[in-house]
């Protein structure tokens, strides 16, 4: 059975789609700390260069989390380019701006800089803007676009007996949280039937991606959530989690993905935080807000960071502490402007 997504192929811009179908050697990068949306936007991407003839080099500047070793690919990200390579093209997936790539970017920058660019993002907050850029904001996620992007270049969406289709869902179940998010539209739907229909196992992804865990993650989400408080009358909800928890645990800081989600269920809290020790002078803050009150671009975009309306992050350069002092200050104050309906 074959999913029509005829109505949206328009949309995609021909100068994306020429560049990627052309590239001979693609660099093809992913955001720091790495999720599924941007790790299997850049899977997608290497299959339509692959399918038209060219290579892929696939760039992580963190590791891929365990979380994701069940989808096929993730042992092909390497950490650094080869600053010698004969790459043709720069593809960066699922980044608002460069800066996203981290570390990667500060050690080979000139190369970075130099190669032709595609950016194919759905970052309310992205701030590049290159002629061969695809910024779509009403994407759930990357994967939605690169799946057009496929289909637009004629690329069997079941290719590799479903690990391409496999890789697409994954990003749009992350990013949906299963279809949960206001972020699902038609479009996020019918390319999630197509990819079902090549082969992608919807529900043993969103098994593995949100029911199921290993125990010391389990121990570790218990500690953070035991210490929550509530600030602004209620309004603010926000836990922090140390490296010490992380050693406690028997974890990796990437097992904090899911915690947020869990705050962010306060019936109250129009803004949930989660501060996370990234070092002794840096801290990464993750926020989660309420429909039609603070934007979560708006209060991260305060501290350089960005995402999108109701789920967006930064990373402050301070120690734990008094990253929280600051941050929490700013979120209170725009967390007071909102005002809501008295509801009977
Ligand atoms: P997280 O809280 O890590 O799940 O991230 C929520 C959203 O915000 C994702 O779309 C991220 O890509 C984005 N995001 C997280 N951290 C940053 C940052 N430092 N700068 C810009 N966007 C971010
Ligand atoms: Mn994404």
């Amino acid at each position: 059975m074959t999913v029509d997504l005829s109505p949206w192929l328009d949309a995609v811009p021909p100068a994306a789609a020429d560049a990627i179908a052309a590239a001979r050697h693609a660099l093809v990068a992913c955001h720091e700390n790495p999720d599924a949306d941007t790790l299997g936007a850049a899977l997608g991407v290497e299959a339509i260069v692959r399918h038209h003839g060219g290579k892929a080099t696939l760039i992580s500047t963190d590791p891929v989390p365990p979380l994701y070793a069940f989808l096929e690919g993730m042992d092909r990200f390497v950490a650094d380019p080869d600053d010698n390579g004969d790459y043709d093209l720069l593809v960066v997936c699922d980044c608002g701006s460069l800066e996203r790539l981290g570390g990667v970017l500060e050690r080979h920058r000139a190369l970075f800089e130099r190669l032709p660019r595609v950016l194919v993002d759905h970052h309310a907050s992205n701030t590049d803007g290159g002629p061969r850029d695809w910024v779509d904001p009403t994407a759930a996620a990357t994967c939605e676009l690169v799946a057009l992007l496929a289909r637009r270049l004629s690329v069997p969406l079941d290719a590799g007996n479903g690990a391409l289709a496999a890789a697409l869902m994954a990003g749009i179940v992350m990013d949906t949280s299963t279809f949960a998010h206001p972020n699902s539209t038609p479009r996020t739907l019918a390319v999630s039937a197509a990819l079902v229909a090549s082969g992608a196992p919807l529900s043993e992804i969103s098994r593995r991606l949100y029911r199921s865990k290993p125990d010391a993650q389990l121990r570790l989400f218990g500690r953070v959530l035991d210490r929550l408080e509530v600030s602004d009358g209620g309004k603010v909800i926000h836990s922090s989690l140390s490296d010490a928890d992380l050693a406690a645990t028997g974890t990796l800081s990437s097992h904090s993905e899911g915690l947020i989600d869990l705050l962010a269920q306060s019936e109250t809290a129009e803004v949930a935080i989660l501060f996370k020790e990234d070092g002794p002078s840096a801290t990464r803050v993750s926020v989660r807000t309420k429909p039609g009150g603070v934007d979560a671009t708006v209060l991260t975009g305060v501290f350089g960071g960005g995402g999108h309306a109701r789920a967006a992050g930064a990373t402050i350069a301070a120690p734990l502490p008094e990253a929280r002092t600051r941050f929490l200050a700013e979120a209170e104050r725009q967390a007071d402007a909102v005002s809501r309906a008295a509801t009977a």
